[in-house]
C-alpha cells in the first residue's frame, strides 16, 4: 500500500491561496513526501518550476516532470512522443481523467526562445494538482476534461535560445549555428544575442513553419536560419512529426498553443469553414475574457502566415485552434515578467475546459 501524504509547506499554502503576492512569496520550493510504510524516510524532492524567479530549463522540466508523475499518478502521465534533432525527449503530458468525454490539447516553446511558455504551463500543472483536493472547480475540470499537453515542443531550440554554444558540445552543429550567424547577423547585436533569440530547431528550420497546413503558400523565408525557414519539405523535422504523434492519440475539443510576444491572441486559418472559424473566434474571446490580450483574425490581417501547427489543427484536423501569445514585447521576455503573466493566466484551463464540454 502506497500512499503518499503531502505535507503541506509553504509552496502549498501560495498554491491554494491567493495569488496577489504571488512572487514574493515563492521562496519555499519543496514537497515533503513520506510514504505509509516508510515514515522514517523524508524524501523532499525539488520541483524545480515552483522557484519562478530563474529560467527554466529542459532538464528541469524532466525531474518535475518525473517527480510529479510519481506524486500524482492518478492526476498525471507523460508519454515520450519522440526525440528532438539533437536527441532530447519530446514529452507528452496527459492531465486529468484520461477515460474523460472531452479533451483539451496544450503546446508550448515551438519556438525556442518562448520558452517561459513551458515554465507557464507546467507551474499551471503544478498548481492544479497541489490544490486539486481543495478546489471544487479543478476537481470538476479535471475529473470531465481531460489536458493532453506538450509543454517543450522545440527543446532544441530552448536550449540554444536559453545556453549559447553550451547546449551542445557537438562541433559540427555549433559550427553550423556559427555558419547561420554569418547569413543572418544584420540586426543582432552579437553572436551571443543572435543565439538567445533563435526561434527555430537545431536544423534551422521553424517548427510552426513545417507543418502542411499552405505550407506551399509561405515565402518568407528560402534558407536554414535562426527564424521563419520552412523546410525543404513538410514534416521534414523531428519535432513536427512528434507533435503530429502526440495530436493523433484521441480526438480533442480545441488547442491552445502557447507563444511568447504581445498580448495577443490570434484566431482563424485560411479555407476554413465558417462554422469552424466561428469556434476558433469564440474560444478567444473565451480566453480574452480571462486575460483580456488583444484579439487577432489572423484571416483578416497582415499577420497571417501558414504552415503553423495552429494552421494544420484547423485546415486539416478541423479542430478549433488559437494562439495565446503572453508576453509583453520581445522575447526572451523577461524573468520579472513571469508574475504579471502567471496572474493573467493561471486559471486558463478551468474556462477553457466549461468550452471544450459545451462546443459542438
Ligand atoms: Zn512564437
Amino acid at each position: 500500500m502506497k500512499k503518499a501524504i503531502l505535507f503541506i509547506c509553504s509552496l502549498c499554502c501560495v498554491l491554494g491561496g491567493t495569488f496577489t503576492s504571488y512572487a514574493s512569496e515563492m521562496q519555499t520550493n519543496e514537497l515533503l513526501i513520506v510514504e505509509e510504510e516508510q515514515t522514517a524516510e523524508a524524501i523532499a524532492p525539488t520541483i524545480f518550476v515552483a522557484d519562478t524567479s530563474q529560467i527554466y530549463t529542459y532538464t528541469m522540466m524532466q525531474n518535475d516532470i518525473a517527480q510529479l508523475t510519481r506524486m500524482f499518478p492518478d492526476k498525471i502521465q507523460y508519454e515520450v512522443v519522440g526525440q528532438s534533432t539533437e536527441g532530447r525527449d519530446i514529452y507528452l503530458l496527459i492531465l486529468g481523467n484520461p477515460k474523460a468525454e472531452h479533451a483539451v490539447f496544450v503546446e508550448g516553446s515551438i519556438h525556442g526562445r518562448e520558452y517561459i511558455t513551458t515554465q507557464l504551463i507546467m507551474h499551471m500543472l503544478l498548481n492544479y494538482t497541489v490544490s486539486y483536493d481543495t478546489n471544487e472547480a479543478y476537481q470538476e475540470m479535471l475529473n470531465n476534461v481531460c489536458f493532453y499537453i506538450v509543454p517543450m515542443s522545440n527543446p532544441d531550440g530552448v536550449s540554444i535560445s536559453q545556453l549559447g554554444e553550451a547546449c551542445t558540445e557537438d562541433e559540427n552543429r555549433l559550427s553550423f549555428l556559427r555558419t547561420l550567424y554569418k547569413i543572418d547577423k544584420t540586426g543582432y547585436q552579437s553572436y551571443a544575442n543572435y543565439l538567445a533569440r533563435w526561434k527555430a530547431n537545431a536544423n534551422g528550420v521553424d517548427i510552426n513553419r513545417n507543418f502542411d497546413a499552405g505550407w506551399n503558400t509561405f515565402l518568407e523565408h528560402t534558407n536554414r536560419s535562426s527564424e521563419k525557414f520552412k523546410g525543404v519539405t513538410p514534416a521534414s523535422e523531428a519535432e513536427t512529426i512528434a507533435l503530429m504523434t502526440a495530436f493523433s492519440k484521441r480526438d480533442f475539443d480545441c488547442v491552445l498553443n502557447y507563444h511568447a510576444r504581445g498580448e495577443v491572441i490570434y484566431y482563424g486559418a485560411l479555407g476554413v469553414s465558417s462554422e469552424l472559424s466561428a469556434k476558433s473566434k469564440s474560444l478567444a474571446q473565451l480566453v480574452n475574457s480571462v486575460n483580456h490580450y488583444r484579439m487577432i483574425d489572423t484571416t483578416t490581417s497582415s499577420v497571417c502566415v501558414s504552415g503553423g501547427f495552429g494552421d494544420w489543427v484547423m485546415m486539416v484536423q478541423n479542430t478549433p485552434s488559437i494562439a495565446i501569445e503572453v508576453g509583453r514585447g520581445e522575447c526572451p521576455v523577461s524573468q520579472s515578467e513571469f508574475s504579471s503573466i502567471w496572474k493573467k493566466n493561471y486559471n486558463m484551463w478551468e474556462f477553457v475546459s466549461y468550452y471544450a464540454k459545451n462546443v459542438k
